[in-house]
């Protein structure tokens, strides 16, 4: 953990008894809250849609849109200070909320992280490895783009982009131009393709006082381009831990960002660590820090954003594995829960959403070992219990 700055007049903590404001409102706007509320904060939650799994855990709920400037202001006059589950809330939103409440992690922060492009940018104006890329902001500059970077590569749309919505590979221009048809011509950003040995994720809390903790890395691996199982702490990560960790914080100070960011990384097989993405606020790889740590991801949201100390991300056991819950297990029926609550070293978390389409994030378990391997291969076959159908 490193020292606090000098505070300054933003940096008076928020204390319990406050509310909390979140834009969004998915499960990890529902994480947040809980751990808000286990300290005594009030949470209200301002989500457009339909289903809101953090407005279930919250004390109060807006239902409007990121248009709606009256109820926008109406929410940030209603809260202490304002967080986000959601890096895509529109900028236009966000400039309202920052007028009425102190928005954390800012409008700015926002800026840099919803468009690839600019991310890509600031990294590397700070100098921050990144995956080489090149611009096309219309099908006429494509060519050029992908002679640039070469080819395979990985087209992906500049904006509105996660879980790898919007992204193709390709190893042809004929490719590369349906790809950008596909996206409806839209401006998109063509990345080398990272023949990666693992991609891995650090967690950074940062206080309004820049004091900051960072976790991991963690190891993540994917399926579908969705998140899949994340495991920590990796032997095979140790040696460039302190790299990764030293690099996430550059990227948050230089975002001047107050909240939880999560950098994720590739780890190239030459040894470097490059930045893929940043997304600020906590993450999906980071779930484990819940059962794992003794101060979980969205806790030190709380703490962050109030300017309360942070927590420590210490691990509570030697390893933690996380496997995400998609809707796809439901196919066959309701998962069968029981099979997996009898388990001591697992845990069940479940977002509480209605409909389980294939892909949507439903929920995760976590398992604990005495090494990263034996919680992985717990949480996998605890995950295969509950589609397991007499
Ligand atoms: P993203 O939405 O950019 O995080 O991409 C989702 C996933 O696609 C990543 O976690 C990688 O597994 C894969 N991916 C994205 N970009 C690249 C790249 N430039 N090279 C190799 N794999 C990539």
């Amino acid at each position: 953990m490193t020292a606090p700055s000098t505070a300054g007049p933003d940096s008076r903590p928020i204390l319990p008894g406050a509310t909390l404001g979140v834009l969004g409102g998915g499960q990890l706007g529902r994480m947040f809250a809980l751990a808000a509320a286990r300290l005594g904060y009030r949470v209200h939650v301002y989500a457009p849609e339909h289903e809101a799994p953090a407005a279930d855990a919250a004390a109060r709920r807006t239902a409007a849109a990121y248009e709606d400037s009256a109820q926008l202001a109406a929410f940030a006059k209603s809260v202490d200070v304002v967080t986000l589950e959601f890096e895509n809330v529109p900028r236009d939103a966000a400039d309202v909320v920052q007028r009425y409440a102190p928005l954390r992690p800012g409008s700015h922060v926002l800026w840099h992280t919803q468009h690839r492009l600019r991310e890509k940018r600031f990294l590397a104006a700070h100098g921050i490895p990144c995956t080489p890329f090149a611009e096309a902001a219309d099908a006429s500059r494509l060519a050029e783009a992908v002679a640039t970077v070469g080819f395979p590569c990985v087209l992906k749309t500049a904006a509105w982009g996660y879980d790898g919505k919007g992204q193709h590979r390709v190893r042809s221009l004929a490719e590369a131009a349906a790809a950008q048809a596909d996206v409806g011509g839209a401006p998109v950003i063509v990345e080398q393709f990272v023949d990666f040995q693992a991609e891995l994720s650090v967690l950074v809390a940062r206080s309004t006082t820049g004091a900051s903790a960072a976790c991991g890395p963690i190891a993540n691996s994917h399926d579908r381009h969705i998140l899949d199982v994340s495991t920590l702490p990796r032997a095979e990560l140790a040696p460039y831990a302190a790299a990764a960790r030293e690099m996430a914080l550059a990227v948050v100070e230089a975002l001047e960002a107050v909240g939880l960011v999560c950098v994720e990384f590739f780890l190239a097989r030459d040894g470097r660590l490059l930045v893929n993405e940043i997304a600020p606020r906590p993450h999906n790889s980071g779930h484990l820090t819940i059962d794992a740590c003794a101060c979980s991801q969205f806790e030190q949201q709380v703490r962050a954003i109030c300017g309360l100390p942070l927590g420590s991300f210490e691990l509570l056991a030697p390893a933690a594995a996380m496997a995400n819950l998609l809707g796809d297990l439901w196919h066959a029926g309701t998962p069968r829960w029981t099979a997996v609550l009898g388990q001591p070293d697992v845990r069940l978390h479940l977002y509480g959403k209605t409909e389980p389409r294939g892909g949507r994030k439903m929920g995760h378990l976590t398992a604990l070992g005495s090494s990263a391997e034996q919680a992985e291969q717990r949480v996998i076959a605890a995950r295969s219990l509950l589609a397991s159908f007499d």
